[in-house]
């Protein structure tokens, strides 16, 4: 490329291209950005620590007419962006279901944002539609279904588990009432229809009913056993009372790794049952999925291969950066239920020739080629210690609840069934005993100052109508002293909001009695 042709079309120095200078800038944007991550990485601290209203003030958008150098603007997302981003690698980062990531999948990113390859049609996507229609068929027989590629990559869990409420609801008013919902739209007596769920299951369901126009009234989400299992009993008895009075059951969700709990609903009796009532089953297994690489807890998801769908996410606890997620459908002819031929894309010619525009089985259009990551890291870490690695976040689960119920401050809310251990802090000592509330408050507490002072990201939730602290141990780094370490440190921050809010309730009994 000229130096005059650079002068005479400036975009040759923005757009990634053959240009010389595009591939000699691109080289020096990555290498910067690579630095900065680099060095973002050698700080040990969590985060910055600024409150929402601080870091307002910090960040400045910048935007003008005038063109600013990359190095620049590569600065400043390091300053404004990265300083302040949690760091999701720390070991006390253990709040969410928010996994570290594998720096093989950072490879892939960079691969597959540089080529921007689009899973809508084949023309878009050559190589990148073969090697996720290949995965797609690697992930079946994973799962244990009969060959083929009837499945798709997606964003997550909740667009998973939309794909799988979808097809329920439309299979089921094609075959009770003889329409198709997606052409002729709900029947009108549409909210006879039913989703049944645990109540430990993902709200996504509630939001995928309502975005499919039957609205939250028909999720009935039933009562779990002590485990925060579904209760396949309580399940036979609402399946009767709904058949009884005239509701349609479009689908049971079966969770496969709660998002709190962990728990795995007994997919084999669930499958039994849906299979003799002929009721769709969906396995929501976005977080216990992972498990399918362990030999050791391979057996928990017994069960879950006779699903008509399931639900994966791999940025969960198989460590791939947002986003990335699969729904696999047993039957490839459901599929046919949310075809729509677009002319531009997947033509009736192209499709007669087997040209696989995959566009047909998504809900989006444009996609990324999201299956890159983990194609890649399968391959690189091998299957055992990918499995291994799942396994460990299992194990430690288990021992820091050990530690936990051992600890006369601690209360461990229930036994650990995946990767996350439910806690609270408990009432200081029979003389300084905190109302309920109180206690409440001190667990939230606990967990935003942490989080504020930069030290800890623990997870904050309600079990059993308390307030409790979660810790989701997903990333394979974290070792049994990092977790000792962070219950000193909520104990630490216990102490001194005991001080406070007991300080706060003298003043009020004080002024009370005044
Ligand atoms: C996280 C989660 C989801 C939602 O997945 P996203 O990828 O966040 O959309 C659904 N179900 C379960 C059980 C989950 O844990």
């Amino acid at each position: 490329m000229q130096k005059d042709q650079l002068h005479s079309n400036p975009a040759l120095n923005y757009v990634l291209c053959d240009s010389d200078s595009s591939r000699q800038q691109y080289q020096q944007q990555m290498t910067l950005a690579a630095q900065g991550v680099e060095r973002w990485l050698s700080d040990p601290a969590l985060y910055s620590g600024l409150d929402v209203a601080s870091l307002a003030r910090a960040i400045n958008l910048n935007i003008a007419d005038e063109p600013q150098p990359a190095e620049q603007v590569i600065e400043q997302a390091l300053r404004q962006y990265l300083d302040h981003s949690l760091k999701v690698h720390h070991p006390h980062c253990v709040a969410h279901l928010h996994c570290p990531t594998l720096i093989i999948s950072q490879t892939a990113e960079l691969l597959m944002n540089a080529s921007n390859q689009s899973m809508d049609s084949w023309d878009q996507s050559p190589a990148a539609t073969v090697i996720e229609m290949k995965l797609i068929a690697w992930l079946r027989e994973l799962v244990g279904y009969s060959t083929g590629d009837a499945g798709v990559f997606t964003s997550g869990g909740t667009q998973s588990n939309l794909m799988g409420l979808l097809l329920a609801r439309d299979a089921v008013v094609q075959r009770v009432w003889g329409i198709d919902v997606r052409t002729q739209g709900l029947p009108p007596d549409a909210q006879r229809l039913r989703v049944i769920c645990s109540s430990q299951a993902h709200f996504s369901v509630q939001k995928n009913m309502a975005l499919l126009g039957l609205g939250y009234q028909s999720v009935v989400a039933i009562a779990c056993n002590a485990q925060g299992q579904m209760d396949t009993q309580v399940l036979q008895q609402t399946i009767a009372q709904l058949q009884q009075d005239g509701c349609v059951i479009a689908a049971i969700v079966a969770t496969a790794g709660t998002t709190d709990i962990g728990a795995i609903d007994p997919l084999q009796p669930i499958a039994d049952i849906a299979k003799q009532q002929a009721i769709w089953l969906h396995v929501d297994a976005a977080w216990g999925g992972a498990l399918l690489l362990s030999n050791q807890y391979r057996h928990w998801l017994n069960g879950m291969a006779q699903a008509d769908s399931i639900t994966l996410d791999f940025h969960k606890h198989f460590f791939q950066p947002i986003s990335c997620g699969a729904f696999l459908l047993k039957d490839p002819a459901h599929f046919g239920l949310m075809h729509y031929q677009a002319d531009y894309l997947n033509s009736a010619f192209d499709e007669m020739q087997g040209v696989p525009n995959l566009v047909a089985r998504s809900l989006q259009t444009t996609r990324r080629f999201d299956a890159l990551k983990l194609w890649m890291s399968l391959q690189h870490l091998g299957t055992a210690q990918f499995g291994a690695l799942v396994e460990r976040g299992i194990e430690l689960a288990q021992q820091v609840a050990a530690k936990i119920a051992d600890d006369a401050q601690l209360q461990l809310m229930i036994e650990p069934q995946l990767s996350s251990v439910l806690f609270r802090l408990n009432n200081p000592t029979d003389v300084l005993s905190l109302t309920p509330a109180n206690l409440d408050l001190l667990n939230q507490q606990v967990a935003d100052h942490l989080l504020y002072s930069g030290q800890a990201n623990v997870g904050v939730t309600r079990f059993q109508g308390q307030t409790c602290l979660k810790l989701t141990i997903l990333n394979p780094v974290i070792t049994l002293p990092d977790l000792e370490k962070l219950l000193v440190l909520v104990k630490q921050q216990a102490a001194v909001l005991i001080q406070k809010i007991k300080t706060l309730e003298t003043v009020s009994q004080r002024e009370s009695l005044s």
